[in-house]
């Protein structure tokens, strides 16, 4: 095994919350079921709680990580691993699409730092095409989000928006104990697998994208009044849709419904 890399200050603007309790790591691990031979993306490695798990597998791992202070302990103790490459980047600003030229999908793994984890998930759900699937630690409250049914106050546009690229499972909790330093929320470890078959009717995502954002954008209003501009209630009815409900009511399939509409109104 290798030797991990050495004592670091967790910075707060990184979202350094290290893992430091083995077994989480290890129902991690298990969750991901790693195969030797496949393409494995670790984005934010921070001292190499997870990496440690990634890289003696034989497979090819791409790891991201910003913080430059901590690049030199990954590279001591992961260069070994043949498959291993190390980043030093903003994983908002990566090209992932440049790591699929193997033709081998990307699993893509992360204890992502929580300020950045719903854009990054925007971007990863930009190349689904090229990711076999995702597996994420994340606040709590974000998994709870992702995954979302319609009727609660949690489904809104970052659910919706996955769910329409991928499945989305809630696999288990991770209390604040686990890491160092413990942060103020609970976590949970989330799974994202984009579709190969989608339940869903295709639309424009742009077109979906500008429904849901505007269906949510007043959440106690009607969807109506929400709407407004994009379609009417008359257009709504016709999609049996009733125009004095809340977007919270909405299946995903009448949110494409719609999106559909809108797009053949243009
Ligand atoms: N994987 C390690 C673990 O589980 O102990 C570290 C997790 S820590 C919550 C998040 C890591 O992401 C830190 O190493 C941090 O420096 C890194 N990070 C923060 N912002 C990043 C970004 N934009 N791109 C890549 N890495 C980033």
């Amino acid at each position: 095994m290798a030797k991990r890399p050495g004592t670091h200050i967790p910075r707060k603007r990184f979202g350094q919350n290290f893992l430091v309790d083995q077994g989480v790591i290890d129902r991690i691990a298990n969750a991901i079921g790693i195969q030797e031979g496949e393409h494995l993306v670790e984005i934010g490695p921070g001292q190499g709680a997870l990496t440690e798990r990634l890289a003696p597998t034989g497979c090819r791992l791409d790891v991201i990580e910003l913080d430059r202070d901590l690049v030199a302990g990954l590279l001591a103790a992961f260069s070994i691993y043949p498959g291993f490459k190390l980043h030093s980047a903003d994983a908002l600003k990566f090209d992932f699409s440049s790591l699929a030229e193997d033709g081998r999908p990307l699993r893509v793994v992360g204890n992502l730092p929580y300020n950045i984890s719903t854009p990054l998930i925007f971007k990863l759900l930009e190349n689904a095409a090229i990711i076999q699937d995702m597996h994420f630690m994340l606040q709590l409250e974000v998994v709870e989000r992702l995954a979302a049914q319609p009727g609660g106050k949690a489904w809104g546009r970052l659910g919706i928006m996955a769910q329409y690229h991928c499945q989305v499972e809630h696999l288990f909790d991770v209390p604040p104990a686990a890491f160092n330093p413990p942060p103020k929320v609970q976590s949970a470890i989330v799974r994202l697998t984009p579709w190969r078959a989608s339940p869903w009717s295709q639309c424009e995502e742009s077109e979906l994208r500008k429904v849901v954002q505007a269906a949510f954008a007043q959440r106690r209003k009607t969807l109506r009044n929400n709407l407004k501009g994009l379609i009417d209630g008359a257009a709504l009815e016709a999609l049996g849709i009733d125009p004095g409900c809340r977007a919270e009511t909405l299946q995903l399939s009448q949110f494409i419904e719609i999106a559909n509409a809108v797009n053949e109104q243009t």
